[in-house]
């Protein structure tokens, strides 16, 4: 445990209450304690950062000159949750009645990005999207933003304001899809996607992935352009951000696209999509060679299990991508518009029953790590964030344990903590978050007038 610095003289701000965080990974550490749990914690913050956390008794007489707590009761504090896929810009289009996925693009999706070329209504969908998230512990999330600069900018500027580890970046995409969203010209939209790229990436805490849509929607020359722009940024902590293996009547589609590409992974991995900042949503339907390489690539993969069910293409496994021979990196994804809500917690609950309609189960030690430090590791910011401890950037969640009157009162059965989460996931309560911390400033408060504010203003 650190203490703070003499020289540091920027104020000391605490959070008391039960606490949880994960210290490894619970798929691969079988009988080895993953997690530590406080009954009574006090988290210390300064300037952004976590300075020191562990039982209240031993941590407060270290800072003696820390008054300003926020205590919480029947609560439990986390490290906020992680997002890793997301559209913001179908937040509009959230519970469009849908058939295949493909058709519900067409359908649904693709008018709703065309709007985006215009940046009011790109600002307002971006303020809408960060109080969702922000209320349900949310506080890095890896996000499309779509065709247009409107779009990028609308997110970021948003981002800042709130002072949030974001990730996000034009969507490439030059066929297969309305010229309302397409692309010009692979040169003209890889061009500004750098543009884009050299504005945002590395502004405090924004971060820049390139973004290929999928490969039905991005031509050869785009593709093989976008690996280069990837390739060009990716030792300054640029990632790769794309879709894969989502639905049958999509793989089908790549195959007669890309024939001479033995797989889906390989269609990306021969334009140099595939690297250890390249995170792939869905990995519902893939094969062993596949998992073989986002091992050996040290790639991310987001499990989306809501947006599994609801566009009823593939189903994730997660036994598969963590099989011990070659564990992959794995967080969880809402995949709003596909995804059905902007939970965390709730996903959690899809993820259970996602993996039960394949016969095995998953409790929630494994669920909540994936949706903090697994996370984390998935998007490559394992030592940054995701985890309550010195030196981590400090994004707080702090959950409800009497979300509803009912709740409370189920809760008062259960025995463990994990019990108790495993019981709020399946729940679903919508309301689960009482504040959300961001880089140790408290941005959403249910109890407050005010419930969102900006960073600037705290
Ligand atoms: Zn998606």
């Amino acid at each position: 445990m650190t203490s703070t610095p003499e020289s540091n003289t920027k104020p000391l701000k605490g959070i008391r209450g039960e606490a949880l965080t994960f210290v490894a990974d619970p798929f691969l550490e079988k009988g080895k304690k993953c997690h530590r749990y406080w009954k009574d914690a006090l988290i210390v913050m300064q300037d952004g950062h976590i300075v020191d956390v562990g039982d209240y008794a031993e941590v407060a007489p270290r800072h003696p000159g820390l008054t300003d707590i926020d205590t919480y009761t029947d609560a439990l504090i986390m490290p906020g949750f992680i997002d890793c896929h997301v559209h913001y810009v179908q937040v509009s289009m959230i519970g469009s009645f849908g058939d295949t996925l493909l058709d519900w693009l067409d359908t649904y999706t693709f008018p709703t990005e065309a709007q985006f070329a215009d940046k009011d209504f790109a600002d307002e969908n971006a303020r809408v999207f960060f109080r969702q998230i922000l209320s349900q512990g949310t506080t890095t999330a890896n996000v499309f933003a779509t065709t247009f600069e409107t779009s990028v900018d609308a997110f970021f500027e948003e981002s800042e304001r709130y002072d949030t580890r974001m990730i996000s970046g034009k969507v490439l995409q030059d066929r297969n899809l309305p010229d309302s969203l397409k692309d010009p010209s692979p040169e003209e939209s890889v061009a500004l996607a750098e543009k884009l790229l050299r504005k945002w990436h590395g502004r405090g805490r924004q971060m820049y992935a390139v973004i290929p849509r999928f490969a039905p929607t991005c031509s050869d020359r785009q593709l093989r352009l976008a690996g280069e722009l990837y390739r060009k940024y990716i030792d300054r902590g640029v990632y790769m951000h794309t879709h894969l293996d989502e639905a049958p009547g999509e793989i089908e589609w790549v195959r007669m696209l890309f024939p001479d590409c033995k797989t889906y992974t390989d269609v990306y991995r021969q334009f140099g999509l595939v690297d250890r900042r390249s995170v792939m949503a869905h990995c519902c339907i893939v094969k062993e060679e596949e998992w073989q390489t986002l091992h050996d690539c040290g790639c991310g993969v987001a499990h989306c299990p809501s947006s599994n069910l609801f566009l009823g293409g593939g189903q994730f496994r997660y036994w598969e991508a963590k099989q011990r021979t070659r564990p992959c990196r794995v967080g969880m994804g809402t995949d709003v518009g596909g995804g059905t809500n902007f939970s965390i917690p709730r996903q959690l609950g899809e993820a259970y029953k996602v993996a039960m309609l394949q016969q095995k189960s998953i409790d929630a030690e494994r669920c909540f790590y994936l949706a903090t430090r697994g996370g984390a590791e998935a998007l490559h910011l394992e030592d940054t964030i995701g985890t309550l401890a010195p030196g981590f950037e400090a994004d707080i969640a702090v959950l409800d344990l009497k979300p509803t009157e009912y709740a409370g009162w189920r809760l008062g059965f259960s025995k463990s903590i994990f019990d108790k989460l495993f019981v709020l996931q399946t729940l679903g309560a919508t309301s689960l978050v009482k504040a959300t911390y961001v880089a140790g400033k408290k941005v959403f408060d249910i109890d407050r007038a005010e419930k969102f504010r900006y960073a600037a203003d705290l």
